[in-house]
C-alpha cells in the first residue's frame, strides 16, 4: 500500500486519464498523500500543447523528484518526448498512462477491476469515450502517444455513463481526442448512436460533447444534428476545430477535412437547431500560411461568427513534419496572431452582447471566484451568478436567470 500524490496538466481527455489512474490505484488499496513531500510516489501526467508548456513540466519533474523522490511520468509529453526527462537529467519512470499503476505500485497488479467506481469532480461526471484519431496531422505530436481510434463497445461507454449519473454527475462530458471517429474501428461511426443511448439514461443531467474534428462529424452529420435537436439532455454545442480558412494550409497541414466540409457541418447545425454553439480553433502562422491565406482565415472567422474561439500561434513541435518546415518570422506570427484575436473579441463579444435582457435556465456547475457560481445554458454559454449563498444556488441546481451583463468571454445572469 502506498500514498500517492497525482498532478495533471492540460485538457478534459488527460484529466479523465488520470482519474482512470486514480480509481485504479484506489481499488488497488493505495491512497491520495496531502501533498508530494508526504507521498511515496508522485505521478505527473503531462501535456505539450505549446514549447512553454514544456519547460513547465521539466520544471515541475524536477520539483517533484526533489520532494517525493520515486516519480512516474505520463501524458503526451511524457509518451512522445519521453527521451526530454532524462535529458534533463530527471530519474522518472516513463509510462503510457495503463502503465501508471504498475510503475506507481512497483509492479504490483491492481487487486479489482479498473471501472468499478465513478469518480466526479463535483457535479461533472468526465467521460474519455475512446483514445486516438484517425488523423496524421503534420504538426501533432500527440498522435504519437495516442496511436489510433481505440473505441470501447457503445454499451460499455453507456454503462460508465449511467454509473457517473447514479453517482451524482449533472454534467457529463463526453471527451476523447477527436469524438467524431468514435466506432471507426469497429467499421462505422457511432458518435449519434452513444449520444441518443446516454440521453436515455434516466436522470436530471446534461450532455456535452467534447471536441469532434470536422472530418469526423461530416459524414454523420446530419444524423449528429437530428440527435441535438431530439435530445434536451444535450447542450446545443459543438467543438470542431477548423484550423485554417485555406484549403492550401489545410493540406499542409494533413488536416483530412477542407474549408467546404466544414461549412457543410456547420449549415447543417444551422438549419437543425434553432440556438447552439459553434466552438472551433484556429492555428495562426504555419510555415507554408501566406498573407493570402491568413486573410482566408479572417473572412472564415467574419462568416461563421463562431461563439467560441481558440486562436493558437503556431510553434514547431519537434520530430513533427511541420517542424521540418521552413518557419515564418516570429513578427509575422505575432501580427496575425493579434489580428485573430482582436477579431475573435470582436465577435464573441458581440454574441453575449446580444444575450442581455435574455432569460434563460441554466445549469450550475461549478463554484466561481467568491461568492459566484459558474453556470451553462442549454447551449453550454457561461453565465456567472453572483452572491450564490444568497440565492440558495449550488453546483448541481438549475433556474432561470435574467441575463443582465456581459465580460468578452461570459455574461452575468441574475435568478428570476
Ligand atoms: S486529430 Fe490531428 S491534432 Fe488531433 S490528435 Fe489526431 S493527429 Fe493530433
Amino acid at each position: 500500500m502506498a500514498r500517492y500524490h497525482i498532478e495533471t496538466y492540460g485538457c478534459t481527455a488527460n484529466r479523465g486519464e488520470s482519474r482512470a489512474i486514480e480509481r485504479r490505484l484506489r481499488d488497488g488499496g493505495h491512497y491520495p498523500a496531502d501533498g508530494p513531500a508526504d507521498a511515496d510516489v508522485a505521478i505527473l501526467n503531462t501535456c505539450t500543447v505549446v514549447e512553454k508548456t514544456e519547460q513547465n513540466m521539466l520544471r515541475r519533474a524536477e520539483e517533484l523528484q526533489d520532494e517525493t523522490g520515486d516519480l512516474v511520468v505520463t501524458g503526451c509529453m511524457a509518451l512522445a518526448q519521453g527521451g526530454a526527462f532524462a535529458d534533463a537529467g530527471v530519474d522518472a519512470q516513463v509510462v503510457h498512462w495503463d502503465g501508471v499503476p504498475e510503475a506507481a505500485m512497483n509492479g504490483e497488479c491492481p487487486t479489482t477491476t479498473p471501472d468499478a467506481e465513478p469518480i466526479l469532480d463535483g457535479v461533472i461526471g468526465i467521460l474519455p469515450i475512446a483514445r486516438g484519431c484517425m488523423s496524421d496531422c503534420s504538426y501533432c505530436i500527440t498522435k504519437r502517444a495516442t496511436g489510433k481510434i481505440d473505441s470501447p463497445p457503445v454499451e460499455e461507454n453507456v454503462e460508465k455513463a449511467r454509473a457517473l449519473v447514479h453517482a451524482g454527475a449533472k454534467e457529463l462530458r463526453i471527451t476523447g481526442q477527436d469524438t467524431g471517429v468514435y466506432g471507426w474501428d469497429d467499421g462505422e461511426r457511432k458518435l449519434h448512436v452513444l449520444l441518443d443511448r446516454i440521453c436515455d439514461i434516466d436522470g436530471d443531467f446534461r450532455v456535452r460533447v467534447g471536441m469532434a474534428n470536422p472530418k469526423g462529424v461530416h459524414g454523420i452529420r446530419e444524423e449528429l444534428a437530428d440527435v441535438f435537436a431530439e435530445n434536451e439532455k444535450l447542450y446545443n454545442f459543438l467543438h470542431a476545430p477548423v484550423q485554417s480558412g485555406s484549403n492550401d494550409v489545410l493540406g499542409d497541414m494533413r488536416r483530412q477535412h477542407q474549408v467546404g466540409e466544414f461549412l457543410d457541418v456547420v449549415e447543417t447545425f444551422d438549419d437543425r437547431l434553432d440556438e447552439w454553439t459553434l466552438s472551433t480553433d484556429f492555428i495562426v502562422g504555419f510555415p507554408t500560411e501566406t498573407d493570402d491565406d491568413h486573410e482566408a482565415s479572417m473572412d472564415l472567422l467574419r462568416r461563421i461568427r463562431p461563439e467560441k474561439i481558440n486562436v493558437t500561434r503556431f510553434s514547431k513541435r519537434p520530430g513533427t513534419d511541420a517542424a521540418d518546415l521552413k518557419g515564418l518570422g516570429g513578427t509575422v506570427k505575432k501580427e496575425r496572431s493579434k489580428a485573430m484575436s482582436e477579431l475573435k473579441r470582436e465577435v464573441v463579444g458581440e454574441v453575449h452582447e446580444s444575450m442581455v435582457g435574455d432569460e434563460r435556465e441554466v445549469l450550475a456547475v461549478r463554484p466561481g471566484t467568491g461568492d459566484s457560481v459558474k453556470c451553462r445554458d442549454g447551449a453550454y454559454r457561461q453565465v456567472i451568478v453572483r452572491n450564490a449563498d444568497e440565492h440558495g444556488i449550488e453546483p448541481g441546481d438549475r433556474f432561470e436567470v435574467s441575463i443582465t451583463a456581459h465580460e468578452t468571454m461570459y455574461v452575468f445572469g441574475r435568478p428570476v
